[in-house]
């Protein structure tokens, strides 16, 4: 009998499993995965004001990289951000996690039937005192999404590259197939990540475009690619309205999920990681680690961090649909004018009202009538009710 299983040995889970470990060392923790390391095949950045600072130090081990700050390019501007900003990425998740958690992990293995009392792995079945369903996002009829989809290369450059600090969004690229920019991850002198990336009303990605943009772009940069040592592609839900409470009402068992699969990711960038490592707090501050008890826990911290982001998927509506797909890069470009600690606590999506107006006010960037019809467009978002 295990205290908790969880399945799928992605970040949120994984976090969830290594908390777990460093905080109560003595729970019998099962982490199920099918493939054959934890992680995936990610890079994940994360910002200085994502995290509190005690999240910061837990999760130090796995930062491969930091960077004191960052910069953004657009055609009216470019702006360094003294934003400290970090990097994870799989091989350092599985090689830490697999360091702490060895006993406790199954790799390559084949889930079967799950309910909140255990699960069917390699045929046998499991029996737990709660089990958590980490499997990665899953697309419902209560989630209206449009998608953030990109490829990256990590190259090795014949020469240095020169650039000493991230690239979050260099929007002087041409647009197509909506919002595009490429990001840029400066690892060491000449290693760098170079992703091409979109805001698209479609998930469908051309991988073979998208290789010779990256290759076009290096060139335009000056820079001669020596070797490719890894590709990641990416399509990730960008929260356009929905309802949580259908969302979690929707299936036939109280299961507790995490990550994607419990709606955990900031509307706007798609990224998961803070929320990842709130939810590994959360859980490991929870005193009684029954079944019930984790899934309202988790559906509670779920339904909290939705309607909290209510304000960013309006923003989102008015990014994919008050303008020409060609026009979108002007919503960005506008905000990058905004002051830092607004744009910070964008990332962190803990915008106060104040940042709200400010973001509305002065011309919009985009047909002020189409501006409002998406921002008001509001279906299946006002149905949420509390839990
Ligand atoms: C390439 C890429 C880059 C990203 N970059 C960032 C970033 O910079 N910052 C950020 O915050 N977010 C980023 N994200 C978004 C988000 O953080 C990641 O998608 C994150 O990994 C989601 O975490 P998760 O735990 O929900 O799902 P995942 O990490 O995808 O984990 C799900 C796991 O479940 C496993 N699984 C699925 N089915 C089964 C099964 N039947 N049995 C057992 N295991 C199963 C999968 O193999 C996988 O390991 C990125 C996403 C991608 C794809």
């Amino acid at each position: 009998m295990h205290d908790l299983i969880l399945i799928g040995g992605g970040l949120a889970n994984g976090l969830i499993a290594w908390r777990l470990k460093m905080m109560r060392p003595a729970l019998r923790i099962l982490l199920v995965e099918r493939e054959s390391t934890l992680g995936g095949n990610h890079t994940w950045s994360f910002y200085q004001e994502d995290l509190t600072p005690a999240q910061h130090a837990w999760l130090a081990p796995l930062v491969v990289r930091h960077w004191p700050a960052y910069e953004v390019r657009f055609p009216s501007h470019r702006r360094m951000l003294r934003t400290a900003c970090y990097s994870i990425d799989s091989a350092r998740f599985h090689a830490v996690l697999m360091k702490d958690l060895a006993d406790c992990v199954m790799l390559g293995a084949e889930v079967g039937e799950m309910d909140a009392g255990g699960a069917v792995i390699n045929g046998w079945r499991h029996e737990a005192r709660a089990v958590i369903d980490g499997r990665g996002h899953e697309s419902s009829a209560h989630m209206r999404h449009a998608w953030q989809k990109f490829l990256g290369w990590e190259v090795e450059l014949e020469e240095a590259h020169g650039q000493a600090m991230p690239i979050i969004m260099d929007a002087t690229v041409a647009q197509r197939d909506g919002y595009r920019f490429v990001y840029t991850l400066p690892f060491d002198e000449r290693r760098i990540l170079i992703e091409d990336t979109y805001y698209s009303t479609s998930p469908a990605l051309d991988a073979a475009a998208l290789r010779l943009n990256i290759e076009a772009y290096a060139a335009s940069r000056g820079w001669r690619i020596a070797r490719m040592l890894r590709e990641e592609t990416g399509v990730l839900p960008i929260a356009l309205s929905g309802d949580i409470e259908r969302y979690w009402d929707d299936k036939p068992d109280v299961l507790p999920r995490s990550g994607l699969r419990a709606g955990l990711f900031h509307a706007t960038t798609g990224y998961s990681l803070l929320f990842a490592a709130r939810l590994a707090d959360e859980i490991a501050a929870l005193d009684d680690l029954h079944a019930d008890k984790v899934y309202q826990r988790i559906r509670h911290f779920s339904a909290h961090q939705w309607r909290g982001q209510r304000f960013l998927r309006a923003l989102n509506r008015m990014l994919f649909f008050a303008g020409e797909p060609a026009q979108r890069y002007r919503v960005l470009q506008r905000f990058y004018t905004l002051p830092q600690q607004l744009i910070e606590r964008f990332y962190a999506a803990r915008l106060t009202r104040l940042d709200q107006l400010r973001i509305l006010s002065g011309k919009p960037p985009v047909p002020v009538a189409a501006a409002l019809r998406a921002i008001c467009d509001l279906r299946k978002e006002t149905s949420s009710k509390p839990s």
